[in-house]
């Protein structure tokens, strides 16, 4: 693929392979070998459980496009209600930026969209990424988030899309845990065993509002901009239609290299070269 950043090795094809539907349980037993028993997020055939609990998106309602809109769609306990839009000139071009509010089971957030070119439909290029304040904002290099951003940001304003941005710092933690997590990794621990640590999950993130967000956009399937299988099995569980998976490649350097490692080794992301 000619883009900024952008490849799409086969090793990416194979996975995409396993969450083209329900896992066989060769394939399961597979990713679910990089996770403890109870926190795998992969499920094989005869696994049900996870599916029933996910929640559920009402989708009766035809969403109002105007921009003073405030449908909701229920999932059980979420909702996820469109705010407000505005232009937004940035240093990587012109986007128009979405605002929404979300009230979750886990966290109420406002999640905001940045949105280039044509952005409706099927195929649409979308990253669904995660805030790292302490990459994006203080300048860190303990972490990739930053380059991966300005990377789905550079892409989408070449081909179109939209990059929806969530406040889930520290895979959902909390940034005030996070430090608390670096802080046990600069003692030795890597990233998955320091949240062990301090008492959460591999991942506490969710996606609830995703499927709303795309809807309400009139997205109707995506080419999502991730590295991170975990990330399409999520989304695909919550309903939304992942075509295909785009890695985000950026380059690794020394002070990243242990955390990127750890991504590959425990967390089942697919990077090239590591
Ligand atoms: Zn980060």
């Amino acid at each position: 693929m000619a883009s900024v950043g952008l490849q799409v090795p086969q090793q990416h094809h194979d996975i995409l392979r396993l969450f083209g539907g329900v896992l066989s349980g060769a394939e399961a037993v597979k990713l679910s070998s990089l996770f403890p028993k109870s926190e795998s997020p992969y499920t094989s055939a005869d696994d049900s459980e996870a599916s029933s609990q996910a929640p559920r998106l009402t989708r009766k309602r035809k969403l109002p496009l105007a921009q003073s809109a405030t449908a909701a769609a229920a999932c059980g306990a979420c909702a996820t209600t469109f705010v407000s839009a505005c232009s937004l000139p940035t240093d990587k071009g012109a986007f128009t930026l979405r605002a929404y509010r979300h009230i979750g089971p886990k966290r109420s957030h406002e999640p905001v969209v940045m949105v280039a070119g044509e952005a409706k439909g099927e195929g649409v290029f979308v990253r669904v990424h995660d805030q790292c304040q302490t990459s994006e904002v203080l300048g860190s290099r303990r972490c990739d988030c930053k380059e991966q951003l300005d990377a789905a940001l550079r892409h989408i304003q070449e081909h179109g899309g939209a990059v929806i941005y969530l406040q889930q710092e520290g895979r959902g933690i909390g940034l005030a845990n996070k430090v608390a997590a670096y802080a046990l990794q600069d003692g030795g621990l890597d990233t998955v065993d320091a949240n062990r640590h301090l008492g959460f999950a591999d991942d506490e993130r969710s996606y609830e509002c995703v499927p709303y967000i795309l809807e309400d956009m009139g997205v109707k399937s995506v080419r999502l901009m991730t590295n991170n299988p975990f990330k399409v099995a999520s989304l695909r569980a919550l309903g939304v239609r992942v075509l295909d998976s785009v890695p985000v490649v950026v380059p690794t350097h020394e002070d990243n290299e242990r955390y990127m490692r750890s991504k590959v080794e425990r967390m089942g992301h697919l990077i090239d070269g590591l």
